[in-house]
């Protein structure tokens, strides 16, 4: 486990890249690390208070609807200031601010897939 990690100092990505034809989303990290997000995968993983919910109601994504085709397809992708990207989708739904830590923490890949399993073993969410 790296202390990029462990330290919880999240750093920008070095480089973003959207591949609309693979429907993937490509993080290199300034460590090194590459996270792999495909684009389905991403919608689910929208922060916004419509799809997560918020004071105690669930949200829209907790009911585990059908994606349509066009809430699976990012249309546009932006940088929030120095911490976050905001996906555009091709529903129109844009409200989701995805922070550099949390698309590094709920990286797919197997290292952080085990990573966040120990975590979870250990009982506590870290520092
Ligand atoms: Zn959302
Ligand atoms: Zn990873």
């Amino acid at each position: 486990m790296s202390d990029y990690v462990t330290g919880g100092e999240y750093m920008a990505p070095a480089r973003i890249h959207a591949d609309r034809t693979a429907r993937t989303l490509d993080i290199e990290w300034p460590d090194g690390h590459r996270t792999r997000y495909g684009f389905e995968e991403l919608r689910w993983l929208c922060p916004c208070a419509f799809c997560r919910g918020e004071a105690g109601q669930p949200g829209w994504l907790d009911s585990a609807p059908t994606l349509t085709e066009a809430q699976v397809t990012l249309s546009d992708i932006a940088l929030v200031g120095q911490y976050a990207l905001a996906p555009t989708w091709a529903d129109g739904h844009h409200t989701g601010y995805y922070t550099f830590a949390l698309l590094r923490d709920a990286c797919p890949c197997p290292v952080d897939t085990a990573r966040r399993a120990a975590t979870a073993h250990a009982g506590h969410p870290g520092p």
